[in-house]
């Protein structure tokens, strides 16, 4: 029974091991050729589509301001932000060519000889965005003194971390629908309280296995390791993981971080009371709750558990 309703279990595909095999097989995902990047069929992106409008049911109450961002940022912006302190190593910055003739018959030239013609371009002024907030934190800061009920902001975007993987869950390239709360701290941490609950909620809502636990951002270097245990030694940042490569491997699908006042003081940010303004988030893996809705309920969605079909299709 269990192999009819798993789809990695699928006879249909005898050399496919490995649960990316298995959705390239059935074309659930789209191989590009660079591991983490993925194009996504109608099917997958109904099912993750659905997930988001679920997310908005939950959040209703929230009368968040909605805010659409482009995958790319304002690089000064993300240089202010602190990013590359900490994870340099996932940060994709957008490069362009900016030469004259001469330059662009030298790399048509190179890019022939099977050189390398990448080293005549320049750094723009964008970068990808890391995560779905970043570019928020600004904006919310040349508003002004918050109001005394602060903010709630409702964020979507595709963000990029240089993290290339065949777990089909750590994708380079992948959506980030958030939550973000700007305020005193006793309204920013009751928010992820209230969302911690909720998202366990939702979780259970789509029938999927899940623990909660606190976790740690993969901070670089020799000094990352001190910031790893002060980050999880405080309880900043808490997971609701489901296992979706393997049993055993369990999966970040919803984090919730309380970033103390560190946005509020990088970039000005005061409440109504002129004190600086704490922050928090509540993050939404969209490919990761989708993989893990296909790993567990199987790759005919018609045949998924009816409270979930509900849920998700109404
Ligand atoms: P992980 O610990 O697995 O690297 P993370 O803690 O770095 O994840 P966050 O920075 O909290 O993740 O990002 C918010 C959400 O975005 C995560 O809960 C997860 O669902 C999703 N996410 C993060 N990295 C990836 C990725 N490489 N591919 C797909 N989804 C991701
Ligand atoms: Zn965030």
């Amino acid at each position: 029974i269990a192999s009819k309703r798993t789809w990695w279990g699928n006879p249909m595909c005898m050399t496919c091991n490995t649960l990316l095999d298995r959705l390239i097989a059935e074309e659930i995902l789209v191989e590009t050729g660079i591991d983490g990047l993925y194009g996504r069929s109608g099917k997958f992106e109904d099912v993750l589509l659905r997930f988001d409008a679920l997310i908005s049911r939950f959040g209703d109450d929230q009368k968040a301001d909605v805010i659409r961002f482009p995958p790319g940022m304002n690089r000064a912006l993300f240089e202010k932000s602190g990013y590359l302190k900490s994870f340099p190593d996932l940060a994709g910055t957008v490069h362009s060519f900016a030469g004259n003739d001469k330059d662009h018959a030298s790399l048509l030239e190179t890019l022939e000889g099977g050189g390398d013609w990448t080293t005549g371009q320049k750094a723009t002024d964008i970068v990808l965005a890391p995560a779905a907030c970043y570019p928020l934190y600004p904006v919310v800061a040349r508003k002004g003194k918050l109001p005394a009920q602060g903010r709630v902001y409702d964020l979507n975007s595709y963000c990029f971390r240089r993290e290339p993987s065949k777990d089909p869950a750590r994708m380079q390239m992948f959506r980030m629908r958030e939550y973000v709360r700007i305020g005193t701290p006793g309204q920013v941490v009751e928010f992820r309280q209230m969302w911690m609950e909720r998202g366990k909620k939702l979780i259970e809502t789509l029938q999927l296995p899940y623990t909660v636990d606190v976790a740690n951002d993969p901070f670089f270097g020799r000094a990352g390791r001190m910031m790893k245990a002060s980050q999880r030694d405080q309880g900043l940042k808490f997971e609701v993981l489901v296992p979706i490569e393997s049993v055993e491997k369990r999966t970040a699908c919803l984090s919730f971080n309380y970033h103390q006042d560190h946005f509020g003081v990088t970039w000005g940010i005061r409440t109504a009371q002129d004190e600086t303004a704490h922050t928090a988030c509540v993050g939404f893996g969209m490919e990761r709750v989708t993989l893990a809705l296909f790993k567990h309920h199987g790759l005919d969605t018609s045949a998924w558990p009816e409270d979930v079909r509900k849920a998700l299709w109404g």
